[in-house]
């Protein structure tokens, strides 16, 4: 089986149809979704979607884009939601300086802030970078909290720092693009520290490029990571759930067949 280790299951792109897109993921053998917050908001409905279903997870974070909203007061909602048993991390959290939606200074407080947050609550943290990398690698060094590199795709500083702090490196459909070229050396990244996610609705992977990207399509990743070390797909799905049940916890071992099941 697969884990899709970051999907925006509770965006709007998924509502006319999101238990279709579900039983297309099962069909696919994809046995996990980790669903990603964005906002308090967003993060609640992550939060209820992972509880409707056992092979859901959610994760709790305030994005980059939304950094200018950072107040106590988001640090309380996160707070409470990362204190539910399917709330397995924090994030998606980090630093977008492609976009620039919030001032620069505002993103780094709210990242700092989620960092200790995941470091106070003993969980992992999602992370979203976008150039940007040596502020992000400068914020994450000596962190004592696990961290996710999310659709990882940044240069030498960000891969040497992830490797220094014992990051997991997330691939997202980027690695299956006819124009990728790798900017690091993926076949250095240890094998403990692989993961795959589709990012869905956004980054359809090749043959999907240009369809709205969904849970099942994480096998199209998968295949291409295999493609690129020179590993079966089901030697590469073995590895990255492994990795995924290591980082995000034991809530990980549940799977969507489960809930047919039940
Ligand atoms: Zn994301």
């Amino acid at each position: 089986m697969l884990v899709d280790a970051h999907c925006h299951l509770g965006d709007v792109a998924f509502d006319p149809d999101r238990d279709a897109v579900l039983e297309r993921a099962r069909r696919a053998a994809v046995g996990h979704v980790v669903v990603i917050g964005t906002t308090p908001v967003d993060s609640a409905r992550a939060a209820a979607l992972a509880r409707s279903r056992p092979g859901l997870s959610a994760t709790a974070g305030l994005h980059p884009h939304e950094a200018s909203a950072w107040s106590a007061d988001t640090a309380a909602r996160l707070k409470a939601l990362l204190g539910q048993p399917e709330v397995v991390a924090v994030g998606e959290t980090g630093l977008d300086y492609h976009y620039d939606h919030a001032p620069r200074d505002a993103q780094r407080r709210a990242f700092a802030a989620q960092l200790a947050l995941a470091v106070e609550l003993g969980k992992p943290v999602v992370v979203h970078a976008r150039e940007a990398d040596a502020d992000v690698a400068a914020i994450l060094a000596g962190t004592g909290a696990p961290v996710v590199l999310h659709s990882f795709s940044s240069g030498a500083t960000l891969f040497e720092a992830g490797m220094r702090i014992g990051a997991y490196f997330s691939f997202s459909g980027m690695i299956t693009f006819k124009n990728w070229v790798s900017t690091f050396p993926l076949a250095g990244v240890p094998s403990d520290r692989v993961l795959v996610e589709t990012d869905a609705p956004y980054l359809a992977p090749v043959p999907h490029r240009g369809e709205r990207n969904e849970p099942a399509f994480v096998q199209a990743v998968a295949e291409a990571l295999g493609r690129a070390l020179g590993a079966s797909l089901a030697d590469i799905a073995q590895r990255t759930t492994e990795n995924a049940r290591r980082v995000f916890g034991a809530r990980l071992a549940a799977t969507l067949l489960q809930g047919e099941d039940a």
